[in-house]
């Protein structure tokens, strides 16, 4: 299998396009190929409009990215920022709460699968650029905002990948949340 195959199929895996025989060959190559995450980042980063380097796809619209200036930053495939990836970007997201059973019954059916009012709110939460909707969470009502996730980069590109990012630091793989919330309660006082 040549390389441009393998990333074209690459491609036709992310878009949906790709065939169910393909598939099973994917699966079935007894080895897989070394170089496959690296192809991957190459047709995402062939995907987006921006060229800030992509580390990491977080979901189907945000990336890890590192910026001009050397920042890891979660940044939209419409270009918005959402700021450095070690502050939970939901807290700097549009967000839409439903808390009612009509607001349920709008996104549950049948109306038995809908959560408890009251027990339970969901979530929504939106680009405030591109308005995408990026994630959705049911949490019991003043559940803490769910930081779905924080990769540890410098492990994973070190030790899975054996391609050590050239930043290393030990201050990369920590929850920073909490001092965007302490910011704000600031301000508000
Ligand atoms: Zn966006």
């Amino acid at each position: 299998m040549s390389e441009s195959i393998d990333k074209d199929l690459i491609r036709q895996l992310l878009d949906g396009t790709i065939s169910d025989d393909d598939v099973q060959r994917l699966q079935r190559m007894p080895y897989k190929d070394a170089d496959r995450f690296w192809q991957y980042l190459e047709v995402l980063q062939d995907s987006v409009p921006w060229d800030e380097k992509i580390l990491l796809r977080l979901n189907d619209h945000l990336y890890v990215v590192r910026d001009k200036s050397g920042n890891r930053i979660v940044k939209c495939d419409c270009g918005h920022e959402y700021g450095d990836y070690r502050i939970n970007w939901k807290l700097q997201s549009l967000v839409r709460v439903r808390k009612t059973l009509d607001e349920f019954k709008q996104v549950y059916s049948p109306e038995p699968a809908c959560p408890e009012p009251e027990w339970q709110e969901i979530r929504e939460f939106y680009c405030p650029n591109c308005v995408a909707q990026l994630a959705v969470e049911v949490v019991p009502p003043g559940y803490p905002i769910v930081f779905e996730m924080l990769p540890d980069l410098d492990r994973f590109y070190r030790d899975f990948l054996g391609k050590p990012l050239e930043d290393e630091s030990s201050n990369w793989y920590e929850d920073r949340s909490e001092d965007l919330l302490a910011k704000w309660g600031q301000e508000v006082k």
